[in-house]
């Protein structure tokens, strides 16, 4: 899951960062409302939740959001306002924010508004996806091979999911970089492979018929 905040308080949105980043999120941070229109309509589909403030230098959120809308991108928007105006709230509601948060504002209350923006598309996707003898539950975040469980980092379970969720479909570098790690890193970083390196080995290190497939020059798939 991965989450782009438009903040210009360099510090809320660094804490923001780092918070969210334990929870197993990458998190991209961009600090005027130009740069974050400009990143939510060329990226829009690495993203799975933008957390927008409304005062910010060179665009407000609003318009942000109104603009976002009108390009028919359709990513939930949590907004995130200074001000306890009932106004602004529904202003930026009609303007299709899904959600709202007035500072100063818990971790936790943040975190569970997140859960909740982010559960719809759970609701479409299925919780358990089984590949052969693989069992992958998104909501318990368990993994198990016949019926052993395998114990996973959370880096390790999103890009397994993200490979179940596509069987028999190349994946390249570049598209799990962009679905699990945030702008920090660049293509020519080898942390992909690192990771499907130390994912094979515990899905299929000990077991007969082997399930990830690099595809040389292209990038990696699940046999289905
Ligand atoms: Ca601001």
């Amino acid at each position: 899951m991965r989450i782009l905040i438009v903040e210009d308080e360099e510090k809320l949105a660094e804490t923001l960062k780092r918070g969210l980043e334990k929870e197993g999120y990458a998190v991209d941070y961009l600090m005027d409302g130009e740069a974050g229109q400009r990143r939510i309509e060329t990226n829009y589909k690495d993203y799975d939740l933008i957390i927008l403030d409304l005062m910010l230098p060179k665009r407000n959120g609003f318009e942000v959001c109104k603009n976002v809308r009108q390009a028919d991108i359709v990513t939930p928007i949590l907004i995130l306002t200074a001000r306890d105006a009932v106004e602004d709230k529904v202003y930026a509601l009609d303007e299709g924010a899904d959600d709202y948060l007035v500072k100063p504002f818990s971790f936790q209350e943040l975190l569970a508004r997140i859960r909740a923006l982010l559960r719809r598309p759970e609701q479409v996707l299925p919780v358990e996806l089984n590949i052969k003898d693989l069992n992958l539950n998104s909501s318990t975040r368990r993994v198990t091979r016949l019926n052993r469980e395998i114990p996973l980092t959370l880096k390790e379970f999103g890009l397994l999911e993200y490979l179940m969720r596509h069987p028999n479909q190349v994946l390249t570098r570049e598209q799990i970089l962009d679905h699990l790690w945030d702008f920090a890193f660049d293509s020519f970083s080898n942390v992909v492979d690192v990771h499907i390196k130390n994912l094979r080995k515990k899905v299929d290190g000990e077991y007969n018929e082997k399930l990830l497939e690099t595809i040389r020059g292209v990038g990696y798939r699940i046999k289905g």
